[in-house]
């Protein structure tokens, strides 16, 4: 997968998407990244990338004219994508999706975000990675990238299964123990050592259901429903 991150902030990347999984990832070109810095594209002397908002109100907006600059000499095809506190919510069943594209170019928003001329003309998906407002696009793409990389094909090791993992049958992820058997006065749940594979799947069902009914009240209600015919 080749990534190509608009941006202000170049220098930000990878980041952390340099590092662990993702990073031994990146280095054995299982994914790669260019940045596209906007500013290159700034038309004054100043590399002025932002305007004041037509109508008033706080803030900055980041120019149509200069980010369609940047898009008409660097975009190359491939899905285009603007984090956005406004967009599509991201999860799993999207990383997976995004796992799937060869090329995706990623716009990171900076100020109160970029003109909405920018993202008709080029029909732009916006994608949210939850609600809370960042500073940047950068934070959001990092983040969305980082969920989307461990999906691509040879990431995960064998003992890393994305399978088992939360979200991936709807439910959130049982209870996980390691050595010491015993810390603190707290052993680990007796069935984990009995070797009974099925029983401890069957343990780790009910964990699941449990841990998601408590938890995420609105996951279970769309798990359940998802089970009836
Ligand atoms: N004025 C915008 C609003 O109220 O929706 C917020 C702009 S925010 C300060 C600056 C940039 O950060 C945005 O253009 C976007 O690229 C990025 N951003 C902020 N929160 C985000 C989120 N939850 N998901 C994805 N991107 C986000």
């Amino acid at each position: 997968m080749k990534i190509k991150f608009f941006t202000l902030y170049p220098e930000i990347f990878p980041g952390f998407l340099g590092y662990s999984l993702t990073g031994k990832a990146l280095a054995e070109g299982k994914w790669s990244y260019e940045t596209v810095n906007i500013r290159d594209y700034a038309f004054d002397k100043y590399g002025s990338v932002d305007d004041t908002p037509c109508g008033g109100g706080a803030g900055m907006v980041m120019r149509p004219d200069v980010l369609g600059a940047a898009l008409k000499a660097s975009y190359t095809g491939g899905r285009l994508v603007y984090m956005s506190p406004r967009g599509k919510p991201f999860n799993q069943a999207k990383a997976h999706e995004l796992a799937g594209e060869t090329e995706i170019s990623v716009i990171c928003g900076r100020f109160e975000g970029i003109d909405e001329r920018v993202l008709e003309a080029y029909a732009i998906e916006e994608i949210s990675i939850g609600d809370y407002v960042l500073t940047g696009g950068e934070q959001a793409a990092m983040v969305m990238f980082d969920a989307v990389i461990r999906l691509l094909p040879g990431v995960l090791g064998n003992d890393e299964s994305a399978l088992e993992e939360s979200f991936e049958d709807g439910l959130l992820e049982y209870p996980q123990y390691t050595r010491p058997i015993e810390w603190e006065g707290r052993t680990v749940p007796e069935i984990l050592l009995s070797g009974h594979h099925q029983k401890i799947n069957d343990w780790r069902k009910e964990q699941s259901l449990t841990i998601t009914k408590n938890k995420r009240p609105d996951l279970f209600k769309k798990y359940l429903d998802s089970k009836k015919v």
